[in-house]
């Protein structure tokens, strides 16, 4: 990130003007104290020059005063002070470095000259105190007779006024050099101050400049700062915002993801895992609150067929739209989809079995209505299980187990229906498990047999031909029913490899029947609805029959209503690609199912069995007979063969038979025998 980005540092510029701050007032202060310096000289050669000619004029006043004071030995004594004193003032004077030095050094001499002589003068008796009264005189002679006549006294007192002449003029020139000093002082003084001032305005001006520099250089940097401060904060404001872009994106996916992992995607409603953690936390407070909570396992009837007949999208939008109606139904309790056509509720706060029971009906109900896919219609129901909390489960795991064998009890039942969980349904859920795998061993240990139960001509009352029909020859169970193993087989998809065994042992054994002289007109065998729509039995049974060289129209295959009537249209198509290999088609357990009349009529099929829930009831019941009555017509009508099965008396054989049924099969006539058996009534029909 770039932060503060200028040319000059703040402390850069600080440094900067500190030392030119240093050096101004360094050169300035240098220059004012030579100033000073100069100013001082000048000055003390003022005063040197002061005191010589104040000394000078000491001297010369007096020596004047020598002629006209009576004191003259006091006199005498002040003049000589004089005279000493004006030597130690005059001798710093020349001392100086002064452009008159020599000058001065010849005036000095000539007024110590001056002095001496008048120290000479002074020893003359004239001075002498006695003699004053002439002195006096003498003086006034000396002013009026300046000439003549040359007295001793009188030299000695022109001398002495020479000599004051002389200091006079000294002293003038003394007064003079004073005033040039003061005037050259004076003119220095205000060269000095000039200077002073124009220096001083510089250290201002630079001062100032600096001080501005400064300020420009600070409020530069400081705008700089600023703006780099701004650009910072706004990368840092956009940088944040693009954080927390990325954090809101990054908890919506954190969302999107825990919602995935705990809900189902193609229904949107919870999956397995967050059922199960609900549930969990349900039985907790419940059992704090010592309520009761019921939990309930659904599975689709037959949803496989819809998937493989339609389609996995059709079947996909199946799912959903019975999620949905699920969740409608619901009302307050939790749902899930537990896998596939699994689907699962809690009912919480439930008093007793109807407040649990309110719900499924609300739902299966609601399946009573068509599902509208794509252009279909399609009907589905469901078998559901429920399991109590508390009474019989404490955890999740176990309710949802128990509310699973409780659903398969209800489909046991027939489907279509819901049933309350009990200890003997988990036994039978462990029977259903361990089938599947004894499943598998008994096609391997060829523990598989087939029975064979005869289908008779009515007006004949002759074998025409067979149905095989599969047993499970168990070791510890003996022979096991179809009715028990085969839905099981259907789910687990084994019912392909059984169905496959079944048609080539029922095929193989009318051909051996056949090859020893017996007369069996054909094989009925039963198709499942797995084989039907994965078993590519249009291509696969013809090629199986070429292979082993099977007779033509010897073989029969039995399809339930219902799993024709699921998908007509593929059924036609495979049905007339089998009719053309001369197979005949029989629909079985014929009235069971909705099959439409339209497609009954365009279906490519041979036969049609009544089935035996319609035969039980005769003669006795009157709508049975109507029931079984008008599939006769229908099958005269359209052309078809007609067998009746379940027929187990006479009167029923005789009702069928008056009602131009021409074939039956059931109890009556023979039950499912094994190979040996069915062999044997063969043989002892054809004596
Ligand atoms: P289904 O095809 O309708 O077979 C007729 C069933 O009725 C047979 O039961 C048969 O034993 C029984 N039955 C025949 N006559 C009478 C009678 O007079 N009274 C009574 N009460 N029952 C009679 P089974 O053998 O137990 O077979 C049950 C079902 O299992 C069959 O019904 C069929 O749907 C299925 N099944 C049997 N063998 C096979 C097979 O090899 N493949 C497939 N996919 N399904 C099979
Ligand atoms: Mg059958
Ligand atoms: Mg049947």
């Amino acid at each position: 990130m770039k932060l503060l980005r200028h040319p000059l540092s703040l402390s850069q510029i600080a440094n900067y003007s500190f030392w030119f701050m240093l050096a101004s007032s360094i050169f300035g202060g240098a220059l004012l104290l030579a100033l000073l310096f100069r100013h001082e000289h000048i000055n003390d050669a003022h005063q040197v020059t002061k005191a010589a000619y104040e000394s000078l004029f000491v001297l010369k006043y007096e020596t004047e005063r020598l002629l006209t004071t009576s004191e003259l030995q006091s006199q005498k004594e002040l003049l000589f002070e004089a005279a000493r004193q004006f030597d130690s003032r005059f001798k710093p004077l020349t001392a100086r470095p002064h452009p008159n030095i020599k000058e001065w050094s010849g005036f000095a001499h000539i007024i110590t000259e001056e002095i001496q002589k008048i120290r000479i003068v002074l020893q003359a008796p004239l001075f002498d105190p006695r003699s004053m009264m002439e002195k006096s005189l003498l003086r006034r002679l000396g002013e009026g007779l300046v000439s003549e006549p040359h007295t001793e006294n009188y030299v000695q007192i022109r001398d002495l006024t020479n000599a004051i002449a002389y200091l006079k003029q000294y002293e003038d020139f003394l007064l003079d050099e004073l005033r040039a000093l003061e005037q050259h002082e004076q003119n220095q003084h205000a060269t000095q101050l000039e200077h002073i001032k124009f220096w001083l305005l510089v250290l201002i001006l630079s001062a100032i400049s600096t001080l501005i520099a400064l300020a420009f250089s600070l409020s530069k940097g400081i705008k700089k700062i600023e703006i780099n401060l701004l650009g910072t904060q706004e990368e840092l404001r956009s940088a944040l915002f693009e954080l927390e872009q990325k954090q809101k994106k990054l908890e919506d996916q954190r969302n999107l993801l825990d919602h995935m992992a705990h809900h189902d995607a193609l229904t949107g409603i919870p999956n397995r895992l967050l059922f199960l953690e609900k549930l969990r936390t349900l039985l907790e407070i419940t059992r704090r609150t010592g309520e009761q909570l019921a939990v309930w396992f659904l599975d689709l009837d037959r949803f496989k067929e819809i998937n493989d007949s339609f389609g996995h999208n059709i079947g996909d939008m199946v799912l959903q739209e019975v999620a949905h109606r699920l969740t409608d139904a619901a009302g307050n309790a939790s749902v899930a989809r537990l896998g596939g056509d699994e689907f699962a509720l809690i009912v919480e706060n439930i008093r007793d079995r109807t407040d649990a029971e309110a719900v499924i009906t609300r739902f299966m109900s609601s399946l009573q209505h068509p599902l509208f896919v794509e252009h279909h219609e399609i009907y589905i129901t469901c078998s559901a299980g429920a399991s109590l909390f508390p009474q019989e489960a404490q955890s999740a795991e176990a309710l949802l187990r128990n509310a699973d064998s409780a659903m398969y009890h209800a489909k046991d039942e027939g489907k279509n229906t819901y049933a309350f969980y009990n200890q003997e349904m988990t036994r039978r859920a462990y029977e259903r498990v361990t089938m599947e795998s004894a499943l598998r061993k008994a096609l391997k240990n060829e523990e598989f047999v087939l029975h064979y139960q005869p289908q008779i001509n009515m007006l004949t009352n002759k074998i025409v031909g067979f149905e095989a029909l599969v047993r499970w020859q168990h070791s510890e169970l003996g022979l096991v029913s179809p009715a028990k193993f085969i839905p099981i087989a259907e789910e687990t998809g084994l019912i392909i490899d059984i169905g496959a065994w079944v048609l080539e042992t029922a095929c193989r054994t009318l051909m051996q029947w056949r090859s020893e002289g017996l007369e069996v007109g054909y094989m009925a065998v039963n198709i499942s609805a797995k084989q039907l729509l994965h078993g590519q039995l249009e291509y696969a049974i013809p090629d199986f029959l070429k292979r082993i060289g099977y007779p033509k129209n010897a073989l029969e295959l039995e399809l339930t209503e219902s799993m024709i009537m699921r998908n007509p249209d593929y059924a036609r198509k495979i049905f007339t690609r089998l009719r053309t290999e001369g197979i005949k088609i029989a629909i079985d357990d014929f009235g069971t199912g909705y099959s439409s009349l339209a497609y009954l009529k365009h279906l490519p099929i041979d036969t049609l069995k009544i089935d035996q829930s319609f035969v039980r009831p005769l003669p006795q019941s009157h709508s049975d007979g109507q029931i079984v009555r008008s599939i006769i017509h229908l099958c005269q009508g359209l052309g078809l063969g007609i067998i009746a099965e379940g027929v187990e008396t006479e009167q029923q054989s005789h009702f069928l038979h008056q009602h131009g049924c021409t074939h039956a099969q059931g109890y009556l006539y023979a039950k499912p025998l094994d190979a040996a058996g069915a062999k044997s009534i063969l043989s002892a029909l054809k004596q």
